[in-house]
């Protein structure tokens, strides 16, 4: 069978929050026991979101297979079981490269090349991409409806009905629907012309979702309808929610599956939510709560750590807790005392990162946690971060550094061992993507995986220098997981501290809601002992 399409655009404004209906759309479906993927087409002009700034841009996702993506992939795995790829993420950049290389080549022989039939051939075809193997494709177009650079991406799916026919293809739309204060009712005029502006380039969805701060009334519903020419059942409230994970329920009281289903003319088989429902049950009544600084630059958006924070969130539902995010930047640790600015802290976690900015204020949290018996938690950097405090505090070695931030440090305890050893691939000098790692019996890493072989995701230039290894394990660092290939360091931890745990890699971008990543597990499990001994010691 070949894959039913579902397409996603958004209409009035940007960030309505099309990729999280997107993923919610697809759970749904899985829970009718339908195989999906979902992609995500960005109408800029970057070849990948890789160079972006992250205050600009949110983080980059990483995939398995290395794509630096955008960050609603994120979305797509942790709301649904498919896995993501290069293949999930294009940008008019990736596709108009693609077209271009055609070119020189002498692909297209002699023919004019232009937007319509070449372009829009080359994003059908990224359409179809790894779509093989699924029921049904669910396809988020970025961007708005009007939006110059989004055109071939809508005419590419216009193009798809015209293919593939009416019953496998769907087309649905994202609105606003705004409260006007002053007259105190909901107005449905720019999801009006939202949609008019789609019918006048072909495509009439047949599906509107209404965003809104309260729910969508019937009446409302079929003004809506009348005027967008969409059935009034298929007028779907999408009001706001405290909690993402709500979504797809929200959804499913509207019955959203439903209608695609008919639509699609697909069996609408019953509808199985349980796990999910239990899950947002117990991080919706948490037991207690527990305090983790970030320790990181924080002078954008909190999307730049979007993962992140959830896999945190993940973790603690699982011992029914709320997690409180206590966001530090590092350059007040250095300005202020560590000892205040993390006063409050039950587990301290310093993320990833680039740049010099703020890493000495990391090394002093990495400091703080060490010494005061605090579970401490470094990904990437903020490894790297803690390694170096060791070699300089413990192991005695002066102005011990990553040559990223001190290029003629006396001691390069991490360094760009790719570039020495001549390595690039697609990533350039960036090691991108899934890798396995050993464990060491008996390690915390043990105990948390419950296994010897794992791969973890990585994104990042700089590592371990094996030179240092002997002399930083005889000071009592715990080398506990290395790259079976080269023998990288990938995880540290410390001797006779009850939770200190640094990772090379990026496990935060595997955390899912109903599968929460057992290094965050683990972490706030030893957080929460922290703060219950605390709580003790201060009663
Ligand atoms: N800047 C460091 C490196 O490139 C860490 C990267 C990261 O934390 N993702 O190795």
């Amino acid at each position: 069978m070949t894959a039913k399409y579902i397409f996603v655009t958004g209409g009035v404004l940007s960030a309505l929050g099309k990729g999280i209906a997107a993923a919610s759309l697809g759970r749904l479906l899985e829970s009718r026991g339908y195989k999906i993927t979902i992609k995500k087409f960005d109408p800029y002009l970057n070849i990948d979101p890789g160079t972006m700034s992250p205050f600009q841009h949110g983080e980059v996702y990483v995939t398995d297979d290395g794509a630096e993506t955008d960050l609603d992939l994120g979305h797509y795995e942790r709301f649904t079981s498919t896995r993501t790829s290069q293949a999930h993420n294009w940008t008019a950049g990736k596709i108009y490269e693609s077209v271009l290389k055609k070119e020189r080549e002498g692909g297209y022989l002699g023919k004019t090349v232009q937007i319509i039939p070449h372009l829009t051939d080359e994003i059908k075809a990224a359409f179809r991409a790894a779509s093989e193997e699924n029921d049904i494709v669910i396809i988020e177009i970025g961007g708005t409806v009007g939006d110059i650079e989004g055109l071939p991406f809508l005419e590419a799916t216009r193009q798809m009905r015209l293919e593939l026919g009416t019953e496998n293809t769907l087309f649905a739309h994202l609105t606003l629907v705004p409260f006007m204060k002053t007259s105190g009712e909901l107005k449905t005029k720019p999801t009006q012309h939202s949609v008019k502006e789609l019918r006048s380039i072909g495509i009439q969805p047949d599906i509107v979702l209404c965003r809104s701060d309260r729910p969508i009334g019937k009446d409302l519903k079929a003004k809506i309808s009348l005027f967008t020419n969409v059935p009034l059942e298929a007028v779907i409230s999408a009001r706001d929610v405290d909690n993402i994970y709500e979504i797809p329920l929200l959804f499913a009281q509207e019955n959203l599956d439903g209608i695609i289903l008919k639509l699609l003319n697909l069996p609408a088989n019953s509808r199985k939510l349980t796990q999910w429902k239990g899950m947002l049950k117990r991080m919706q009544s948490p037991r207690d709560e527990v305090n983790i600084a970030l320790v990181g630059k924080y002078t954008g958006l909190q999307d730049s750590y979007l993962s992140l924070s959830q896999a945190l969130v993940h973790a603690a539902t699982a011992h029914s807790l709320k997690v409180n995010f206590v966001w530090v930047d590092a350059q007040d640790i250095e300005e202020g005392r560590p000892e205040v600015v993390l006063k409050d802290a039950d587990g301290i976690l310093v993320p990833g990162g680039f740049g010099v900015r703020g890493i000495e204020g990391k090394i002093q949290a990495a400091t703080h946690a060490r010494k005061h018996k605090i579970p401490f938690f470094g990904i990437c950097l903020g490894m790297q971060c803690a390694t170096i405090e060791f070699a300089r505090n413990v192991a005695g070695l002066e102005g011990a550094n990553s040559t990223e931030f001190d290029k003629r440090t006396p001691h390069k305890i991490f360094f760009k061992w790719r570039e020495l050893k001549g390595i690039t691939d697609l990533g350039g000098t960036m090691r991108l993507g899934q890798y396995p790692c050993r464990i060491e019996k008996e390690s915390l890493a043990h105990r948390i995986y419950e296994k010897r072989s794992i791969n973890e995701r990585h994104r990042h230039r700089f590592e371990f220098n094996p030179a240092y290894e002997q002399q930083l394990s005889q000071a009592g660092l715990i080398i506990s997981g290395k790259n079976p290939e080269h023998k990288l360091v990938e995880i540290i931890e410390l001797e006779g501290h009850p939770w200190f745990f640094g990772c090379q890699f990026h496990p935060e971008f595997k955390s899912k809601p109903l599968q929460p990543h057992p290094i965050f597990k683990s972490f706030i499990g030893a957080s929460y002992v922290h703060r219950t001994q605390r709580n003790r010691s201060n009663a």
